[in-house]
């Protein structure tokens, strides 16, 4: 599997990095995980068609992690011409929110003929679901966000990735990353604890906890973009790749 990291950045653009997107490429497969604002940009600056996207899966419902859903889908109504099928599995209320995104920056968006079928998957709590040619559990986490946060845990192929989604420690995350192969957690500020987002420190004093064999840092505020040669643990940039 090679992971490539598109956006590993926060909500307000620290360090000029993009919002929250994974590309999951594995056995011919491709899912997205989380989909934030920037991400149809990020896609093309990888060199990576849109239209190869098969699923979404998207963690909770804040413009960094779903926004890019409603360019995407924008793309493929008019630019990419989409005939293959999409998914996008999320949190009860995706569709909603996707297409009052789409009407509120493209008016009239929602209502065109697709050529392609769109589906929405809801994520539910511990149950497994089938998303494109992987498989997504949703772990809740602590992150209000107008909809359920969560956690994800997705099965591709032979491989596990898990990803923190936003949110403060909980020990959720000890489930969710329970045997993965590799573990993508938010790690937000240094040390600094604030409510419904996470602290390199409080992760660490936890790494015991999460057996998994890899982790990586995603989702920095300055404060950590500025530290990271103090950082135990690997941290993801805009464009890298991880290969599994
Ligand atoms: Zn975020
Ligand atoms: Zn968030």
């Amino acid at each position: 599997m090679r992971i490539t990291c598109l956006g590993t950045g926060d909500a307000f653009g620290s360090g000029g990095r993009l919002h929250a997107c994974f590309l999951l490429d594995f056995d011919g497969g491709r899912l997205m995980v989380d989909c934030g604002a920037s991400s149809l940009s990020a896609l093309r600056r990888a060199g990576i068609a849109p239209n190869d996207v098969d699923a979404i899966a998207l963690s909770h419902l804040h413009g960094d992690h779903f926004a890019g859903a409603a360019f995407l889908l924008v793309d493929a109504q008019v630019a990419s011409r989409r005939s293959r099928p999409l998914v996008i599995a999320g949190p009860t209320g995706t569709g909603d929110r996707v297409a009052q995104a789409m009407e509120v920056m493209f008016p009239g968006s929602t209502s065109v003929d697709r050529r392609f079928e769109l589906e929405f998957a809801e994520l539910e709590p511990g149950r497994e679901v089938e998303v494109g040619r992987s498989s997504v559990t949703a772990y809740p986490v602590v992150h209000p966000s107008g909809a359920a946060a969560y956690a994800l845990r997705l099965r591709c192929g032979s491989r596990v990735v898990a990803y923190s989604g936003d949110t403060e420690w909980t020990s959720t995350l000890i489930d969710v990353a329970r045997g993965a192969d590799l573990f993508i957690c938010e790690a937000y500020f240094y040390e600094k604890r604030i409510p419904y987002h996470l602290d390199y420190r409080t992760l660490m004093e936890h790494r015991s906890e999460l057996e998994c064999d890899r982790i990586v840092l995603t989702h920095m505020s300055e404060d950590m973009l500025g530290r990271l040669e103090l950082l135990d643990c690997e941290a993801a940039e805009d464009g890298g790749t991880i290969e599994l």
